[in-house]
């Protein structure tokens, strides 16, 4: 898959009728040199993955660590995975939030994946006391070295910084805000997997990212894409932000 990505999450969103905006999605070609990754509910998983016949990469939003069992209303990753995804969100800090998920637990959920032959997007950010209090780095540091799992080859994951208080907010961090904490992340992943490895990595930002602010995001230096939720519902919101990373340098 392309380093740069642009990805939209569809989070709780989305029924039958909803495929009716990746058939517009897909309607033309899309731009060479972008990878573009959906991941709707598990319920249209299958269905978007026929409609979309191997145009887009699909994905969940969360996967169970473990591969099967009494985990009522959860999902595996291989089921996922024969519902056509080929990636997976993984510590979103909606599931943070809501769920009360751990670095710990996220690690775990992704080895679950890789072992589905799934690809991991895990997603990091600060919370907006952690930013006023001057702790963004530490945060994402102590996420990233808590939430990556030993052992994965950095070929297979995605990275999303996610500030919890720019995501559907509309607010989003200046570009030097971003361009720190995207340096900070490629030299962390460049100590755990070498430099040649951390350059394999998506770092994808996320946070209210939309057509009219998606140029200026992936002009930061060490920005391959985004994660979008609320515009990547429509085509014609997406497709312009597909649009501005084909044409980023
Ligand atoms: C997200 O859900 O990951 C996200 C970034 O949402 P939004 O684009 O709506 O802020």
């Amino acid at each position: 898959m392309a380093r740069k990505l642009a990805a939209g999450n569809w989070k709780m969103n989305g029924i039958g009728e909803s495929l009716a905006e990746v058939a517009l999605l897909l309607a033309d070609p899309l731009p060479a040199g972008v990878a573009v990754l959906i991941c709707p509910p598990a319920t249209l998983l299958h269905r978007m993955a026929v409609l979309a016949a191997g145009r887009i990469a699909l994905g969940g939003q969360d996967c169970h660590a473990a591969a099967a069992g009494a985990h009522t209303g959860d999902i595996a990753a291989a089921m996922l995975a024969e519902a056509g995804a080929s990636h997976v969100i993984l510590g979103h800090s909606e599931r943070r939030a809501d769920h009360g998920e751990t670095d710990a637990q996220v690690a775990a959920k992704a080895q679950a994946a890789l072992a589905a032959g799934l690809v991991p997007v895990i997603c990091l950010g600060e919370t907006l006391a952690e930013r006023q209090a001057g702790a963004t780095l530490d945060v994402v540091a102590r996420q990233l070295a808590g939430s990556v799992p030993d052992g994965i080859a950095p070929a297979r994951l995605v990275l999303a910084y996610e500030p919890v208080w720019a995501i559907g907010s509309g607010l989003t961090p200046t570009p030097d805000q971003i361009a720190e904490v995207h340096a900070a992340l490629r030299a962390g992943l460049s100590a755990r997997f070498g430099a040649a490895g951390a350059a394999q990595v998506p770092l994808l930002y996320g946070g209210s990212v939309k057509a009219s602010n998606a140029a200026a995001i992936f002009a930061v230096p060490e920005v391959d894409g985004a994660l979008v939720g609320g515009a990547s519902l429509k085509a014609a919101d997406f497709r312009p932000i597909v649009a501005a990373l084909a044409a980023a340098a």
